[in-house]
């Protein structure tokens, strides 16, 4: 049986990111930059005020009355100088007029027609942007494999691009498969369950940053589910859930092996999952996951997940992963690695680490309220108190 380290090792190296495209910034939005960015731009293009009030000569300050010689607003630049004795009302992120060297804010003086009074000196610089302080002409500012969040938008905004060089939304194609399975929309007869893996998968894969692809519900029938896997080769991956254990096991092999894939078996020390299939087809990644629907997730998270975002570009494939104290007993038995679904607090300055209830694989309902997965080796009992390593899902509060 292979570690889930092993397994994903075999897997990212048959995986390369895809072809990169120009796109429109914000398209560009939770992708891989493929270009570094050097600027054009000058940010910001001119020494500017920081503040509303008046641009000064640092030197003329102190006690003293200043006649005011002009006003400049933000959008325009200023039509004259500041001289000996003078000083200009000014107002946040208009240019500094030539001769001023400081801003002094307006709470701070006593403005009478045409003229203010000052009572302190006030430093060079004093509210004062200066050009280039944040970016200068030829600063490097973004490196190829830099992900695109929000800052880096309003960065490249900043700096003119309406378009970067970014790699590629990898479109993944997800297949269910299973007589008993009643797709949504449609009540299930006596028998059926609802599908519910091409959902949470295409979901994964939403939130992974893919485009997911609806193959629909194929039954346990060898040439429906080639048929089907067939049309999924318009995507760059293959995701399909269930008929890889024991008792089906051969029917997603049997039908990607038709369709010409090269695959491997396995069977990976982990609880949840165990059996997964990985191959390639027409140079495709492909992926078999359990049926289980928190197999199918949590095998997601560890293998498909990775994979997708190398397909994208990404550098950092995995999840963060913090230590927690365990508010509650964790027993992993069995010889398999488990990945048990948690919440987590913060705790005296750290995390604590709660159990979500029954850790069965059909259990959804505890994947729901699973802030992360406790990676507990086998045979293991985690005491109240203990400590445990958990890889963090998603983003939570207090
Ligand atoms: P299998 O690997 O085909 O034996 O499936 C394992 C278990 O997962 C069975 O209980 C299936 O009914 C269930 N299952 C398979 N596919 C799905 C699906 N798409 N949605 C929900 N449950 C599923
Ligand atoms: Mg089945």
């Amino acid at each position: 049986m292979l570690t889930v380290e092993e397994a994903l090792e075999q897997i990212l190296s048959r995986v390369q990111p895809l072809q990169t495209e120009r796109a429109d910034l914000f398209d560009a939005l939770g992708r891989v930059l493929a270009e570094p960015i050097v600027s054009r731009r000058e940010i910001p293009p001119w020494a500017n005020s920081s503040m509303d009030g008046y641009a000064v000569r640092a030197a003329d300050t102190g006690s003293v009355e200043l006649t005011v010689v002009g006003r400049i607003a933000a959008g325009s630049m200023p039509t004259r100088g500041v001289g000996a004795g003078e000083t200009m009302r000014i107002f946040t992120g208009a240019p500094m007029p030539a001769g001023a060297d400081a801003v002094v804010p307006q709470e701070d003086v006593v403005a009478t027609d045409g003229h203010i009074r000052l009572s302190t000196r006030v430093e060079p610089g004093a509210y004062v942007r200066t050009a280039g302080e944040d970016v200068r002409v030829g600063d490097r500012v973004l490196d190829a494999g830099q992900v695109l969040r929000a800052a880096e938008i309003g960065l490249l905004a900043t700096l003119g691009y309406t378009q970067v060089l970014v790699y590629r939304r990898p479109r993944v194609a997800v297949l269910s498969t299973g007589n008993e399975l009643a797709d949504l929309g449609t009540e299930p007869a006596a028998g059926q369950i609802p599908n519910t893996n091409t959902y949470a998968l295409m979901a994964q894969i939403l939130e992974t940053g893919g485009e997911p692809i609806n193959l629909g519900v194929a039954p346990d029938r060898i040439e429906v589910i080639e048929e089907r896997l067939r049309a999924g080769l318009t995507a760059d991956m293959l995701v399909s859930s269930a008929g890889v254990s024991v008792g089906d096991l051969d029917l997603v092999k049997a039908a990607l092996t038709k369709l010409g894939a090269e695959l491997h078996l396995w069977q990976v020390s982990m609880r949840p999952g165990k059996p997964i299939t990985f191959g390639s087809v027409a140079g495709r990644p492909v992926f078999g996951l359990p049926g289980n629907p928190v197999s199918a997730m949590v095998t997601f998270e560890l293998f498909v997940r990775p994979a997708l975002r190398r397909l994208a570009g990404h550098r950092a494939l995995e999840r963060p992963r913090i230590r927690a104290r365990a508010t509650g007993r964790i027993a992993n038995p069995g010889p398999r690695r488990g990945y048990l679904r948690v919440t987590l607090a913060r705790e005296d300055g750290g995390w604590a680490a709660t159990l979500t209830g029954d850790q069965g694989s059909a259990i959804l309902s505890s994947m729901v309220r699973a802030d992360g997965l406790a990676v507990v080796p086998g045979d293991t009992i985690v005491e109240t108190g203990g400590d445990v390593e958990v890889i963090v899902l998603k983003g939570f509060g207090g």
